[in-house]
């Protein structure tokens, strides 16, 4: 199966490399034109790292639609041209059939909306961070201590269903940092 086939079909049905579940933001690189992607509704924002200056635009991502697709796909930075995941990788290759890897991603999408309703009720309905920042800030805030039963009960299912969604995304679709 082609790359662009194969995409066709699994990146509209995922959609986890733009929402915030696998990444916290698209860090630019040279060559993409920062003031372009602004101008096309991308919050590219400046931060410092070592001694130098990289720009970065936050996930989840403000081109992503609703059915997945990226909104400035022809101007999208570097990055997302050259990202493919692990399982896109597989799929291409023939080691994984496309409709075993439409169940992987069925499966990651209920999990990270299990992560993402326990955050709910865990207390944080901040849908503009991606995932990991929302839980390490919950986790935070239950350190301090002072919730009753029920809410320890929650952040507990919380964090184990963020280590469920963890398992899987590391070892079908970025084993990266
Ligand atoms: S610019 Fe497009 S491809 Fe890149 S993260 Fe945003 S939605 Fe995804």
């Amino acid at each position: 199966m082609t790359t662009t086939t194969a995409a066709s079909r699994l990146c509209l049905a995922c959609g986890m490399c733009c929402n915030g579940v696998l990444f916290r933001d698209v860090e630019l690189q040279p060559g993409d034109d920062a003031d372009a992607l602004k101008k096309l509704g991308l919050p590219v924002r400046s931060v410092r790292r070592g001694d130098g200056v990289i720009a970065k635009a936050p996930q989840p991502c403000a081109a992503l639609c609703e059915d997945n697709r990226c909104r400035i796909y022809e101007d999208r930075p570097t990055r997302c041209r050259q990202f493919e995941c692990l399982l896109l990788t597989a799929v291409v290759s023939g080691e994984v059939e496309a409709d075993a890897a439409m169940k992987t991603i069925r499966q990651a999408r209920l999990r990270a909306d299990k992560v993402l309703r326990l955050l709910r009720q865990s207390g944080d309905a901040d849908e503009h961070r991606p995932l990991s920042q929302r839980f390490n800030r919950t986790r935070r805030r239950f350190e301090g201590g002072g919730f009753d039963d029920d809410a320890v009960e929650a952040f507990a299912d919380l964090t184990l269903a963020v280590h469920s969604l963890n398992l899987l995304l590391s070892a079908k679709f970025y084993s990266g940092d």
